[in-house]
């Protein structure tokens, strides 16, 4: 059977979009998933898992499922795939809306160091050895591989095969959400100098932002990728508008 829409997900704003959709369905929905997780969340709508092979592999999956828009509500740093979804689209003049949460904004009691990517949140690290609060993901751990001078306390939802190679760190598997009270007590027990963090953006994360803030701890925040974007939602009663315009519009053409 087609598919009318593509949901590209992997992140809490599309489970909830998943959740609204299973409530009020407006047309068939496939979400797709990485695959990356070992144990992801269960969703209440269809799924698919594991990439499409590239640009080329997601416009013959689309064009296969006669899939009338894609919503990417992929996490924001997951650039590669939004770049991969808006070539696809634009090939195929589908329709592509982008979903995603508004970025975390410092108040005039946070004290953040704001870089660009993870290599200049290593420099932002320093020479002088530091505990530093590791929540950039599995993935990007390698760069600090360049300052092993330093502790890391390793916060990821699964522990990376192989492991970094770091001669000081703590490890710790965990999925958020994350409470401010948790995360001022691992930070307060770790004795941590320094929070590297993405601009993740969401309420699951933003606990250890306001422990750093209460313990006057710096923040190396990380900046979000760009990505070609042409619709945006930031929520998702925006989101399902946005859909059943699709569907109405596109049933027309059909
Ligand atoms: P990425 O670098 O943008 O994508 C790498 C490749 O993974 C893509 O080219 C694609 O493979 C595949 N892929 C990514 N998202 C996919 C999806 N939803 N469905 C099917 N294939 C997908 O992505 P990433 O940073 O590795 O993130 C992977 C997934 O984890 C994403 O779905 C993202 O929403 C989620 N996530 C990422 C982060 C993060 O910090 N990056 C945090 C939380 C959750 P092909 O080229 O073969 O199609």
């Amino acid at each position: 059977m087609a598919i009318d829409i593509l949901i590209l997900g992997g992140t809490t704003e599309a489970r909830l979009l998943a959740e609204a959709w299973a409530q009020q369905p407006v047309g068939r929905v496939i979400l797709s998933l990485a695959g990356r997780t070992k144990e992801p969340a269960s969703l209440p709508i269809p799924t698919r898992s594991g990439g499409f092979g590239g640009i080329a592999g997601l416009i013959a999956w689309l064009q296969a499922e006669h899939c009338r828009a894609v919503i990417d509500a992929t996490h924001p740093f997951a650039a590669q795939m939004g770049q991969h979804a808006a070539a696809a689209c634009q090939a195929l003049g589908l329709p592509l809306l982008r979903l995603s949460r508004p970025p975390w904004q410092p108040t005039p009691a946070d004290r953040w160091i704001e870089v660009a990517d993870m290599a200049s949140a290593v420099t932002a690290l320093g020479t002088t050895p530091r505990r530093v609060f590791l929540t950039v993901g599995r993935q990007n751990l390698t760069p600090f591989e360049a300052a092993p001078q330093h502790h890391y306390v390793i916060r990821t939802i699964d522990w990376p095969d192989p492991p970094p190679s770091l001669p000081h760190m703590t490890k710790i598997t965990a999925r958020g959400p994350f409470t401010a009270e948790d995360d001022t007590d691992l930070m307060r027990q770790e004795r941590i100098d320094l929070l590297v963090s993405k601009n993740a953006g969401g309420s699951a994360t933003e606990g250890k932002l306001i422990a750093a803030r209460r313990l006057g701890v710096p923040v190396v925040m990380v900046a979000r990728p760009t990505r070609p974007v042409s619709a945006e939602a930031g929520d998702i009663p925006t989101a399902l508008a946005w859909t059943a315009q699709v569907i109405r519009r596109t049933e027309l053409q059909f």
